[in-house]
């Protein structure tokens, strides 16, 4: 599948990790908006936001159960943001499921 998350997963591109078990992987974004910017993906392909039903949804639970420690693992006590981009209007570039994890800064109180 031609799906750039899909590759790093597979090793076929390389990346920063920071978190990784059977499920999910997470690593630092190529182009950090926050001084902490990661990546947190499912290693099931699902598309975006809008593909996620009653089949595939245990994994986005298993993501949230594991921000709490990747987090805190970052150092970021004083705590972050969690954004996902879904489809065209949502502004999402990568056709994998992923959240943003950002921090390291106090974040503004609005993101439009
Ligand atoms: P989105 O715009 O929500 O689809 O986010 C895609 C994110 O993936 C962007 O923040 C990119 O900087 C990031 N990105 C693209 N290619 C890579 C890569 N090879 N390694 C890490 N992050 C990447
Ligand atoms: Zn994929």
């Amino acid at each position: 599948m031609d799906c750039l998350f899909c590759k790093i997963i597979n090793g076929d591109i390389p990346s920063n990790k920071v978190y990784e078990d059977e499920k999910i992987l997470a690593f630092y974004d190529i182009a950090p908006q926050t001084p902490t910017h990661v990546i947190i993906i499912p290693k099931q392909h699902i598309t975006c936001a809008d593909e996620v039903d009653e089949t595939n949804c245990l994994v986005v639970g298993h993501i949230f159960s594991k921000i709490p420690l990747i987090a805190k693992e970052l150092g970021l006590e004083d705590g972050y943001r969690i954004i996902n981009n879904c489809k065209e209007d949502g502004g999402q570039t990568v056709m994998h499921l992923h959240f943003h994890l950002l921090g390291g800064k106090k974040l503004g109180e609005k993101i439009v």
